[in-house]
């Protein structure tokens, strides 16, 4: 491919660190012999120094005034969307997701970036009556201290942007720790914030995994984490803040039905079904895994599914052509493999896909799979990550509604139907 390696570093108390060292050495997934960007794996001492140069910046920042914190978070939206083909091309390069919906998570950090920064005119508190004379009584929103923002590699701009950009606007320090399958996006959304006019040590960065993010989620320094990736890590982290009463916000797995009931229009529902299932790979919290289908109308939502999933182009991101990228790792393609081998072994029928397509060797494909299950098999009960579709008949909207909520997790669901009563 021949393409420019980036330089990954740590941005700690606005001195980068460690530029091109490479603990981490990301691949592009969609051709693994160009090397997109090493990075460091940062240790824990790593952080403890960005969670200090955090805490340091912290009562300056505070007392910066919230619409002078907007307007630099705003200049960091501008400055994003005056480069957005570029991070959408990098972006396309490091995670595997096609063109165009790389520029659609580029626009989505902006807008969000956009209303955060409004946030610094509207950080409003309330007045409140009191039954005692000559008092008055009002709230006031603070900031909580430094913060930690945790996030995975699925959406490696617009999530990193969603937390981080509303917590400077009010006022928090933030150190980063990105996933360690994307620091080159995560280093290009950080530098714009930076080049935005951030005083050093209101954002850093540090690259690597579970070692410097566990240091995050310990220090008493840190006062609040906001975290998006899987549910395993996200509960261990939820009981570790809680034993120091650290503020968690936590976005997690999901396992998403859509019920397709018989009265459907079913051309919208399947055109529905194969972009939330397919999209992104299916490499998305809110995808949809499940297909829950009445039966009177199965076999015609079946057919469509796979005359759908035929047209799917699978191939590199950044080809017109393609609409469907690789799974970010190897490990994730063998995740996928796993599920699908393990279905098939208990019963389950592989309706299309279910295998790697011929002729991608050099990234890490999987065919848009439909599987017909029964809602007891493991794969229509955990969260798969990537394009697999369990389809799963049922008699009536009762059967429908009981499948869709006896799995343990929550996230997005949704009901094609004419009656809304
Ligand atoms: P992950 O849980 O493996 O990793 C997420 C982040 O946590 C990474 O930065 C990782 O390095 C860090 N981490 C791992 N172990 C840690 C530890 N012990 N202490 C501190 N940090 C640690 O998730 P992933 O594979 O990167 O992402 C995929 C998951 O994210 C899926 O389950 C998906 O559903 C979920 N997700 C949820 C949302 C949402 O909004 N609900 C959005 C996107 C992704």
């Amino acid at each position: 491919m021949g393409e420019k390696t980036i330089q990954c570093g740590n941005l700690i108390g606005g001195k980068w660190e460690q530029r091109g060292a490479n603990g981490i050495t990301r691949l592009n997934p969609a051709n693994v012999r160009d090397a997109v960007a090493p990075a460091p794996d940062s240790s824990a001492e790593d952080a403890r120094r960005a969670i200090q140069a955090a805490a340091d910046a912290f009562h300056p920042w505070r007392r910066t005034v919230p619409p002078e914190r907007g307007k630099i978070v705003l200049r960091a939206a501008q400055l994003l969307e005056s480069r957005l083909e570029e991070v959408a091309q990098l972006l396309t390069r490091e995670e595997g997701k096609i063109v165009s919906e790389s520029r659609g998570e580029v626009k989505r950090a902006i807008d969000i970036m956009e209303y955060a920064a409004g946030m610094g005119r509207r950080l409003g508190g309330q007045t409140l009556p009191t039954e005692v004379p000559n008092v008055f009584c009002f709230t006031t929103r603070q900031p909580i201290g430094p913060v930690a923002a945790i996030s995975p590699w699925n959406f490696p701009v617009a999530i990193p942007c969603w937390k981080m950009a509303p917590a400077l606007v009010c006022g928090n320090t933030v150190v980063c720790k990105p996933s360690p399958l994307t620091p080159a996006t995560a280093t290009r959304v950080v530098e714009i914030f930076e080049e935005a006019g951030l005083p050093p040590g209101v954002l850093n960065l540090v690259h690597g995994g579970a070692q410097a993010g566990s240091e995050l989620i310990n220090h008493p320094l840190i006062r609040g984490i906001s975290f998006t990736g899987s549910t395993k890590v996200g509960m261990a982290i939820h009981m570790a803040a809680a034993r120091r009463l650290a503020k968690v916000q936590l976005e997690m797995g999901g396992k998403n039905p859509q019920i397709i009931l018989r009265d459907a229009d079913l051309d919208s529902a399947v055109k529905s079904l194969l972009t939330a299932a397919f999209g992104a790979t299916g490499q998305r919290c809110s995808a949809t895994s499940r297909a829950i289908v009445e039966r009177k109308v199965a076999r015609q939502v079946a057919e469509r599914l796979v005359e759908g999933t035929k047209a799917i182009r699978v191939g590199p991101g950044d080809r017109p052509e393609v609409t469907m990228g690789p799974l970010v790792d190897e490990l994730r393609l063998r995740d996928v493999k796993g599920f699908v081998d393990r279905a098939r072994a208990q019963g389950a029928a592989v309706v299309i896909g279910g295998c790697e397509p011929e002729g991608l060797r050099d990234g890490h494909y999987y065919a848009p799979t439909v599987v017909d299950v029964r809602p007891e098999h493991e794969i229509a009960r955990e969260e798969v990550f990537g394009p697999v579709l369990s389809f799963i008949e049922v008699d009536d909207i009762e059967e429908a509604l009981t499948v869709a909520n006896t799995v343990d997790y929550g996230l997005c669901a949704s009901i094609f139907t004419k009656d809304i009563g």
